[in-house]
């Protein structure tokens, strides 16, 4: 036992933050003290909240000192084409719906809609520990509504966090991302991974058919769990029924949120 002993040390430890280039943008420069430093502190946060390591590779940080969310897994082209069958993902605009990552322990996915693979998932590292720390509470608070079978539901659907530095309107289409907000696809009855809109039905015909789609409940809890427990500033979506949530042209197949950024001491 002895033996393996630092071998489990290894496999815990973060890999080393590497700098990513930006498109157009000239090579990477090394790493400085304090993105090295807050790199690490959004992988100490992702083990401590999830119990494993952010996987070689999955510390990334951008010309502009931005980190992208880590993932704990990158789907196979394999496994996506058998999401597209399963999911009736059966035209271009539907397949760019896939899921092509998933987070830690199922707490989150990540889609790419329209976006360039790399370029959606970049925030300030104080909004990565945020949304890690959403994503974990979520997951507990979830567990408690829902029977085992069906917590698959609770994963938070990640489109587009921010882009690698702070433009504004971002090349993803946001006015106001900012590095701290992100976009989560609404909560589905069905467990199915894809879009639902609150005022109309499932685009993709049999999954209609079937009454799939918006789960008006769970993704109500959701937004109270984050305002009440989490405190986000800023929380836009268009379903009336949904207490706390603000109107915002729109926002009708997703919740935006915006984490708190904490106050230094
Ligand atoms: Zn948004």
């Amino acid at each position: 036992m002895r033996a393996l002993l630092p071998l489990l040390l290894l496999a815990a430890a973060p890999p080393a933050p590497t700098r990513v280039r930006t498109p157009g943008g000239s090579p990477p420069a090394p790493l400085t003290t304090a993105e090295r430093a807050a790199a690490l502190e959004v992988a100490a946060n992702y083990a401590r909240l999830f119990g494993e390591a952010v996987p070689a590779g999955g510390l990334r940080v951008s010309a502009a000192g931005r980190v992208a969310l880590p993932m704990a897994e990158e789907l196979s082209p394999e496994a996506i084409a058998a999401a597209w069958a399963r999911e009736q993902l059966d035209t271009p605009t539907r397949r760019e719906k896939a899921t092509v990552a998933r987070g830690p322990q199922g707490a989150y996915t990540h889609f790419l809609g329209t976006d360039p693979p790399g370029s959606d998932l970049w925030g300030e590292p104080w909004a990565i520990i945020g949304f890690l720390e959403l994503a974990a509470g979520w997951q507990r608070h979830c567990a408690a509504l829902l029977p085992p079978a069906e917590r698959g539901r609770c994963a938070l659907q990640v489109g587009d966090f921010s882009w690698y530095e702070d433009r504004r309107p971002d090349p993803l289409g946001h006015k106001d991302h900012r590095g701290g907000c992100l976009d989560l696809r609404l909560f589905r009855t069905d467990g199915s991974e894809y879009e639902a809109w609150w005022d109309r039905p499932d685009d993709r015909p049999a999954f209609a058919a079937a009454g799939g789609g918006y789960d008006r409940a769970l993704t109500a809890a959701f937004v109270r769990y984050a305002i009440d427990a989490h405190s986000v500033p800023e929380l836009y979506f268009n379903d009336p029924q949904v207490v706390g949530a603000v109107a915002l042209p729109g926002h009708d197949d997703h919740v935006h949120i915006c984490l708190r950024r904490p106050v230094l001491p």
